[in-house]
């Protein structure tokens, strides 16, 4: 569980300003539910054979009155249980947004925390594909303000409950023919949860896992037809997309649509956003039957997606102008101008400290070259690049030629 000091709070509060005005824009409402709720719920909805209620809930008891009570570790649970409490469904279908702490007892690593947050979009009632698309490409949206471009969509659909039995008939037959290679957690799911196994992260049980069966062959019509309706809709908005029929997600709530949000750049945890259709969900928690769908993001990794992405897009300087004598600084004060003019950035270095103290200020200034002037260099007209990012050569060459090189001609 992490301190959030001042450095790092700013970024937080550029991310929650985006975030607002976005929700905005698609009409979603915030609601804001209890971090605590009865331990039932989150067993009942996520699914007792999955890792969450096995292995990662914060789970106490009362002691004022006995009750075993959680605490969160997602959102949609409460903000379905509150919808229903308050009844939220009774005037008609309701767009509904959360953000806040979660709590998983899990091995903390890179962003992989025991209280992270997320930003969570329910659609409440809506059973047709476009609410499917409408939360994928309002995700496409947010990246877009967040100015990350490194995430990729990957779209799966898990059809109704009577095609879950029949592939899950179909997996449990593949899995027993290849019982030696499953791992303890595995065996055990065989029996009770067997399409927990495909969201195993066990290194040694994915190439199983990659030649199992796939559920879209599973599929019943009307989820397919939903399916393809979705995917039209993301066609038309221009949101590319990879159907990854291993994708199953870990909580058992879900039906029809599923999908997650990928990046390369942030390592074994690369999942930044996931999220998908639960229409059996308000129904199960008591409520009036209802479809529904939503998606949650994990606010720290979108968090260093966009610290990077806005490091890197930040412009640098071109050019540290380094010179040392009173020719070279008259001659270096020409040049400065003259790269100017050529189209590069350019810092010259004034107040005519050492040689060795301006090349410190060079390397520290973050530019991508040194240009150095010494008085030899302004007697014959020309100067010194010197790259100070990787290993490339210095070279001793006219202004026109600086340039070209420093620009990258
Ligand atoms: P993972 O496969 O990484 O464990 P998950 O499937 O358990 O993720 P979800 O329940 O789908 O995660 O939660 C939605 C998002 O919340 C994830 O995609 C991730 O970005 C974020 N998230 C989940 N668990 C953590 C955690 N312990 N620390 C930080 N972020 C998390
Ligand atoms: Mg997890």
């Amino acid at each position: 569980m992490n301190d959030i000091l001042p450095d790092q709070a700013q970024w937080w509060e550029r991310f929650e300003d985006t975030v607002r005005d976005w929700l905005h824009a698609y009409g979603y409402r915030n609601i804001r539910m209890p971090v605590l709720e009865r331990t039932d719920l989150f067993v009942r909805s996520i699914g007792e054979v999955t890792d969450i209620v096995e292995k990662e809930m914060y789970t106490f008891v009362d002691q004022m009155n006995g009750e075993s009570l959680t605490l969160r570790p997602e959102g949609t649970a409460s903000c379905v249980r509150a919808a229903i409490e308050h009844n939220l469904l009774y005037p008609g279908p309701q767009r509904l947004c959360y953000s806040g702490p979660m709590f998983r007892h899990e091995r903390p690593q890179k962003g992989r925390y025991r209280q992270f947050h997320q930003v969570g979009v329910e659609a409440l009632g809506y059973g047709g594909p476009d609410i499917d698309a409408e939360h994928i490409v309002m995700c496409a949206r947010l990246w877009r303000a967040l100015g990350i471009g490194d995430v990729a969509l990957e779209l799966n659909t898990l059809g109704d409950s009577e095609s879950r039995g029949r592939f899950r008939e179909r997996l449990v037959k593949y899995f027993e023919q290849h019982a030696a290679v499953l791992d303890a957690d595995s065996q055990r799911r065989l029996q009770t949860n067997p399409l927990r196994i495909l969201d195993s992260k066990n290194p040694q049980m994915q190439e199983l896992i990659a030649a199992a069966p796939r559920m879209l062959d599973d599929i019943d019509d009307a989820s397919r037809l939903h399916f393809e309706g979705v995917q039209n809709l993301l066609q038309a908005a221009q949101v590319p997309f990879t159907i990854n029929t291993r994708l199953v997600r870990g909580l058992d709530y879900y039906n029809r649509t599923v999908f997650e949000w990928v990046t390369a750049s942030l390592g074994a945890q690369g999942t930044v956003c996931a999220g998908g259709r639960y229409d059996g969900l308000i129904e199960q928690i008591g409520g009036k039957a209802a479809p529904a769908c939503g998606f949650a993001m994990g606010v720290e990794r979108l968090l260093e997606l966009m610290q990077h992405a806005q490091q890197t897009a930040a412009r640098v300087t071109d050019v540290y102008l380094v010179h040392q004598g009173s020719a070279a600084a008259q001659y270096a004060f020409a040049v400065a101008e003259a790269l100017r003019d050529s189209g590069c950035s350019v810092v010259l270095d004034c107040g005519g400290t050492s040689f060795k103290s301006q090349m410190k200020k060079a390397d520290g200034s973050g530019a991508r070259f040194a240009v150095i002037i010494g008085d030899d260099e302004a007697a014959a007209q020309q100067l010194t690049v010197k790259p100070l990012r990787g290993n490339g050569e210095q070279t001793r060459c006219v202004i026109a030629h600086a340039a070209d090189l420093i620009r990258g001609k």
